[in-house]
């Protein structure tokens, strides 16, 4: 048989495409900002990562500016041989220092980093617990690993109870769960889950991609929303939301950071981040320090969006950040919303199974610290309309 004759047979997106109402690899032509241009028309966005607009903060565009005059645009080679500068380094430094932990390892993306980490800490005779609502990276990296995985429902304590009670006492175990849900902005209960890690003697990382930068009251992310920081093994995050740019890090303590430094294959056998992005995210460290009012402003947006899609009778899930699902049933819904928002300037995320459970199909809506009142009260409007089109609100 042809392996690429399940290329020809596919034909899934050219039947969402011919209803018109194909929702991916939209093409944007400006900034990541609250107000972006598509097909030269202004849309609001309430699809982005950049939780606290810093993709186009002037500071954070001028470090990468600056880095490029001093080093270039890449490094040409991994971490572990000649890729590595001394902005690394600075990095590497000054995030563990953030992150108030004593090592870090910055990795090229967020996804490797969920790769490295676990496939150079589970051995075959290892266990991984993982909440079914984790990242697709954080399952890949137990896919990679040489372990064995037990998935448990989501947010339920009780099944990971059983789970880790009927492993055998003398295998290694590690839980591993998002802080923030990416889908539904729910939060990984890390109080509940610690003293459980703690009676199995197992190990706690937490993937905080959504949470740093947003979570707790200096935006060091969920572990300091929970006041658990120190007790987190460890912390693995992304530039590639409120960080502004594109990459992946690890923090914990220094020997586990130096095992994954010698042992993580996504690490050493892929080239280094450019320093542009290591600039910038140094940069946007220093702003998240420097201008609290950003955290402010964005949970300002996210209650004011939160109360208002609420009095109009969405359900919106548990979320409990700044990323709020409208939960709406059917995938097809989901795909006709999208388009019908972005008919009437708002952009959306529609996010269907395997990325949600079957029929919990939703559009994610997620806010950051520059929307002013005016897109948010616009944007509301349309959302309001399309709803009661739809007929999921009345
Ligand atoms: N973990 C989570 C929870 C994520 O949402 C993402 C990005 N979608 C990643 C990891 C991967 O991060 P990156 O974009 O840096 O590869």
């Amino acid at each position: 048989m042809d392996i690429f004759s399940k290329c020809f047979a596919f034909k899934e997106d050219r039947e969402v495409k011919e209803k018109g109402i194909y929702p991916y690899f939209r093409t944007i032509s400006s900034q990541q900002d609250p107000i972006v241009i598509m097909d030269g028309k202004e849309m609001i966005m309430l699809g982005s990562n950049n939780y606290l607009g810093l993709t186009s903060h002037p500071k954070v565009k001028r470090a990468a500016i600056e880095a490029v005059e001093k080093y270039g645009s890449g490094c040409a080679g991994s971490r572990f041989l000649n890729g590595t500068l001394n902005i690394h380094e600075e990095l590497e430094e000054k995030l563990a220092k953030f992150m108030k932990r004593e090592s870090c390892l910055v990795f090229s993306t967020g996804f490797q980093a969920n790769l490295g980490t676990i496939a150079s800490l589970v051995g075959r005779e290892d266990l991984i617990f993982i909440d079914k609502a984790d990242h697709a990276s954080i399952i890949d990296g137990c896919r990679l690993s040489f372990g064995s995985t037990r998935k448990y429902n989501h947010n339920d304590m009780d099944h990971l109870e059983t789970f880790l009670k009927n492993a055998d006492p003398k295998t290694g175990k590690i839980v591993i769960v998002d802080g923030v849900f990416s889908m539904e902005g729910d939060l990984a209960q890390l109080d509940q889950l610690l003293p459980l890690v703690k009676k199995y003697n197992a190990r706690l990382l937490v993937d905080d991609a959504h949470g740093v930068g947003v979570m707790g009251k200096s935006g060091r992310g969920t572990a300091e929303h929970f006041n658990v920081l120190d007790e987190v093994d460890l912390i693995v995050g992304t530039f590639s939301k409120s960080l502004a740019t594109v990459g992946g890090f690890v923090v914990g303590s220094r020997e586990v950071i130096n095992w994954i430094k010698h042992m993580a294959r996504t690490m050493i056998f892929s080239a280094s981040p450019p320093p542009s992005t290591m600039a910038s995210v140094i940069a946007s460290l220093e702003v998240i320090d420097e201008e609290p009012e950003l955290l402010e402003r964005l949970w300002e947006n996210t209650r004011f969006m939160m109360t208002n899609l609420q009095r109009m009778g969405f359900d919106t899930g548990l979320s409990e950040t700044p990323i709020i699902p409208l939960i709406v049933g059917e995938d097809l819904t989901a795909f006709i919303m999208s388009k019908m928002l972005q008919d009437r300037g708002v952009f959306v995320n529609p996010v269907i199974s395997p990325a949600t459970p079957p029929g919990r199909a939703l559009i994610r809506t997620s806010f950051m610290a520059t929307h002013r009142k005016n897109h948010l009260d616009k944007a509301l409007e349309a959302i309001e309309v399309v709803g009661r089109e739809l007929g999921l609100i009345r």
